[in-house]
């Protein structure tokens, strides 16, 4: 039998649209892909009878409830009194969580406000998740009910702190108490160059196998201008059997769509790029009209880009084009503009490769080319690649997307020389 957690959000200002309940969906998006039914998501302000109603209410209907927001410091921080109240016992002062909140705030040579110490309050009975970012420990607490024994989890409402105890402690609880698997790993594949429907339809034999298995799941998740994310979840006993299971399918996955992955995890286009420069020994130097400069700044975010890096000439007048650049008289927005600024940028910059970017961010046409055009050339020791997007979107959108489409042209003839 499949176990149930269902989702209290604890907060005014979520009521109030002063913030969004991202934590919810985030959290009921972590219980489906580990089996886990969540069937209710309850959003609260900071009121001590309410919390504690909606607590009871939740506990009354589900196996599990995950409590997110209200652990801290301050008085309207009220969820740790509610699940006291919840659990009908007192709280009581942790003295190792004194110790290590004492501790925290020394290390960081700040002044402890005394109410601080009331993040080391604990319902008695409570196991506590030991908190390894903020001053919030997070809480398992075991509750009797009529229809049962029920548990609830309690974690700060800051978001990577959440994220962080569901993965380590909650998680792991919850799937050992419903007999599943213990382990659970992700892997995010990271895409560019295909549409979410496209990949999906390609994927579709991949999906097909997948929903006959169960393990791992598969989800799509867009991000804009950074792409599209394949996201694997798998279970296993082990680490070791969790990831056999993403190995395999990470495979599947990459043997319909791998022209497309450019990453895993946290790789980022600009952070690929830079090392098969870096494998090639080749060094990097730019061009960049229709996104002026961007396309560096995104570069040199990128901690060691100076080993490959030369530096970007924002030629965003035609002047500059023609005249440090070389670019001969004629449209700006054109192929052949963009690989003579790509030539010219290789020589200016003595770089062994060089990327130009020529298009119409708008909001107006320009040389007869409408809004969205970007001509790209990439100029290797290999040869000049150069290619006309039509991109969508805003100014703001189509200058983003320029970025990573660039990067990726980029990126697609660094693999195929090599
Ligand atoms: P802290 O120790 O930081 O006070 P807390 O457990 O008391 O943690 P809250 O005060 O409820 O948490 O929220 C802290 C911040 O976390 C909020 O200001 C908000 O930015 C973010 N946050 C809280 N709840 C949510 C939520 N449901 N979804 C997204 N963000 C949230
Ligand atoms: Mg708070």
């Amino acid at each position: 039998m499949s176990l149930r957690c269902d989702v209290v959000a604890v907060g005014t200002e979520l009521l109030l649209g002063q913030i969004v309940d991202t934590n919810s969906a985030w959290i009921g998006e972590q219980l489906a892909a580990s089996g886990i039914d969540s069937l209710l998501q309850v959003k609260v302000g900071d009121n001590l009878g309410r919390v504690t109603a909606a607590l009871r209410n939740a506990l009354a209907e589900a196996d599990a409830v995950v409590v997110c927001g209200g652990l801290g410091p301050t008085h309207d921080d009220l969820t740790r009194e509610a699940i006291a109240a919840v659990m009908g016992v007192e709280l009581r002062t942790d003295e190792h969580l004194v110790g290590v909140i004492t501790k925290m705030f020394e290390t960081r040579g700040r002044y402890m406000a005394a109410n601080n110490l009331r993040q080391a309050l604990v319902p008695e009975g409570a196991t506590i998740i030991p908190q390894t970012r903020g001053t919030a420990p997070g809480l398992i607490c075991p509750v009797s009910t009529p229809s049962g024994e029920k548990v609830l989890y309690a974690v700060p409402g800051v978001p990577h702190e959440m994220k962080e105890m569901l993965f380590r402690a909650i998680l792991p609880d919850l799937l050992a108490r419903s007999g599943e698997p213990s382990v659970i790993l992700s892997r995010t594949l990271r895409t560019w160059g295909e549409s979410e429907s496209g990949l999906n339809e390609r994927l579709d034999g991949v999906i097909a196998r997948l929903d006959e298995v169960g393990n791992p799941t598969l989800a799509f998740l867009a991000s804009g201008w950074e792409g599209l994310k394949v996201r694997l979840t798998a279970k296993g006993d082990t680490a070791e059997a969790a990831t056999r299971v993403l190995d395999e399918w990470d495979a599947q996955v990459r043997a319909v769509v791998g022209e497309h992955v450019f990453g895993v995890d946290d790789d980022t286009m600009e952070s690929v790029v830079l090392q098969l420069l870096r494998e090639r020994g080749w060094s990097l130097g730019l061009a960049e009209s229709v996104t002026g400069g961007l396309v560096a700044g995104r570069l040199t975010a990128v901690p060691g880009a100076s080993e490959v890096f030369r530096g970007s000439i924002v030629s965003y007048a035609s002047e500059v084009k023609f005249d440090l650049l070389g670019v001969p008289e004629g449209p700006v927005v054109s192929e052949a503009a963009a690989a003579a600024m790509a030539a010219g940028a290789r020589r200016v910059l003595h770089a062994d490769v060089a990327v130009a970017l020529t298009g119409v961010a708008g909001p107006t046409e320009q040389d007869g080319m409408p809004v969205g055009t970007l001509c790209v050339a990439v100029h290797t020791p290999d040869g000049t690649t150069v290619r006309t997007f039509r991109l969508p979107g805003q100014r703001e959108q189509m200058r983003q997307m320029s970025v990573i489409t660039a990067l990726d042209l980029l990126r697609r003839q660094l693999i195929a020389g090599s």
